[in-house]
């Protein structure tokens, strides 16, 4: 019997502002617990919560990213349930009126609809040792909520992996799972082609992209298992356990009921006037999907080297601003999609830590596209530029590294270099390819990188071939 799936993600974005969300204590991950607190996000008696309008305007920033439609009316409400992480005994949300609504976002074969975007506020967390830091308690959330769009592991990992781009190339969120700034819901059903949606579970909090394909795929067998055997799906909450890579039973499925939502009573509802909303607008950053397409049509690069630049903002800014400059893209996305990340990776530098001298940068770029120097000291320099943060102009002229330029003389060094190494010539007339590479390599050191290998090479194949 053939199933069909359907998966809806709930997905929690940590924002990041300077400040909570109802009071204006410091947002931030990492400090020692319990040091980011007031009375507002203790909940002491008497204290009230003060919306922040930073974090307003980053759900609108993402809604429209997102393609929904935008509600001017802000207004919050409780929802009541008890925890210990929970000060107050509720949590502000937006259940009645979420400020985004009815979006998408595209991944490669379809469009994945956004039901709602809404703002609320993150719970304190329980230590090892059972004890709770408040840091957290007011943190700013985005919860994203689709449609039972998605029918495979794949299309989920591609929408999170889309959205985790728009949020940071707009500047909205980092993202980062493995930190909990952004946490993944997934709500799973199974049913036979042409019936209506299956009853559901809903795994909580997923901790990695990895855990998220793995869960579905277990989810996916079990269902199908207990089906095939005539048994019910209990509409149930569960957790994945990365350990046994199978998900395993928490609760049966809270209900509209248990959080009894009311309007927040202690925030006025807000209108959001229409420049507010036009500012956000006109200030949008172009988004990566935009920016793919400007690049293969105007450009002409390569998947590759797109994807190269468009890595992470910073990643994308070098781009953008060497362009502005040299206006030579092909060679920019060249230098970054090659030499650069590979730079990091061999040296284990995280890219988006790395600091540099735009200018230095470009300097390099310039004289090599004006053939001041060779490939293998522009590939030099260049790593002298990104780890020790060389000065290339004095750095070259206090290596006497400019290419040679009188070819005549380049010609008849080489002649001369050839002579010695008759040899090697008779190897590579016998199809030994190295002895031309020796031969190279003998040229270079020679004229100490300051002469580029593929004149070596022409003129040494020149005299050769005699
Ligand atoms: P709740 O808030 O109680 O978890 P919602 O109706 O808000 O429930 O839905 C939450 C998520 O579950 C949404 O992403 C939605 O698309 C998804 N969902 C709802 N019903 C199903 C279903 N039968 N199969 C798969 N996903 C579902
Ligand atoms: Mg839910
Ligand atoms: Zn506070």
């Amino acid at each position: 019997m053939q199933y069909k799936v359907n998966i809806g993600l709930e997905v929690h974005i940590e924002l990041n502002t300077k400040n909570k969300m109802f009071c204006r204590c410091k947002s931030s991950f990492g400090d020692k617990e319990n040091t980011n607190v007031c009375p507002v996000c203790l909940a002491q008696p008497g204290a009230l919560p003060i919306p922040n309008k930073e974090a307003i305007a980053l759900a609108i920033k993402t809604g429209i990213a997102t393609n929904c439609k935008i509600d001017k009316k802000v207004i919050f409400d409780r929802k009541n349930y008890f925890y210990k992480d929970l000060p107050k005994g509720y949590q502000i949300t937006q259940f009645f009126n979420p400020i985004c609504k009815d979006g998408y976002i595209n991944i490669p074969n379809k469009k994945i609809n956004i039901r709602q975007i809404h703002i609320e506020e993150d719970a304190g967390k329980v230590c090892k040792n059972n004890t709770i830091d408040y840091n957290r308690a007011g943190v700013p959330l985005l919860e994203l909520v689709t449609m039972p769009d998605f029918e495979s592991d794949e299309e989920v990992i591609q929408f999170l992996k889309a959205l985790k781009e728009i949020l940071i190339f707009c500047n909205v969120s980092d993202c980062k799972i493995q930190e909990g700034s952004m946490r993944v819901d997934i709500n799973l059903s199974v049913r036979k082609e042409n019936m209506p949606l299956g009853n559901r579970v809903e795994i909580k909090n997923v901790g990695s992209f990895k855990s998220i394909k793995n869960a579905i795929n277990y989810e996916i067998k079990r269902h199908i298992n207990l089906l095939e055997n005539n048994n019910n799906i209990n509409v149930e909450t569960r957790k994945f356990d990365e350990n046994n890579n199978k998900t395993i039973f928490m609760r049966n499925k809270e209900t509209i009921k248990d959080y009894s939502y009311f309007k927040e009573p202690d925030i006025l509802n807000i209108n959001l006037s229409n420049n507010f909303i036009f500012n956000i607008k006109n200030n949008m950053p172009i988004l990566p999907e935009e920016k793919r397409k400007l690049y293969a049509k105007n450009y002409n690069l390569s998947e590759n080297d797109i994807k190269a630049i468009l890595y992470s903002p910073k990643i994308n800014n070098l781009f953008e601003e060497l362009n502005n400059k040299i206006n030579n893209p092909k060679e920019i996305a060249n230098i970054i999609s090659g030499e650069l990340f590979k730079i990091c990776n061999e040296n284990k530098i995280n890219i988006n830590n790395l600091t540099f001298n735009i200018n230095y940068i470009s300097n390099i770029i310039n004289l090599f596209l004006n053939n001041k120097i060779s490939r293998d000291t522009y590939k030099n320099v260049f790593f002298e530029i990104i780890i020790n943060d060389v000065e290339p102009i004095s750095f070259i002229e206090k290596n006497n590294l400019y290419l040679l330029n009188d070819t005549n003389f380049i010609e008849s060094k080489i002649i001369n270099i050839l002579k010695e190494n008759t040899k090697s010539i008779n190897d590579y007339k016998n199809g030994k390819e190295k002895a031309l590479k020796f031969l190279i390599g003998q040229c270079m050191k020679y004229f100490k990188g300051k002469c580029d290998s593929n004149i070596i090479k022409d003129i040494i194949l020149k005299h050769i071939n005699y």
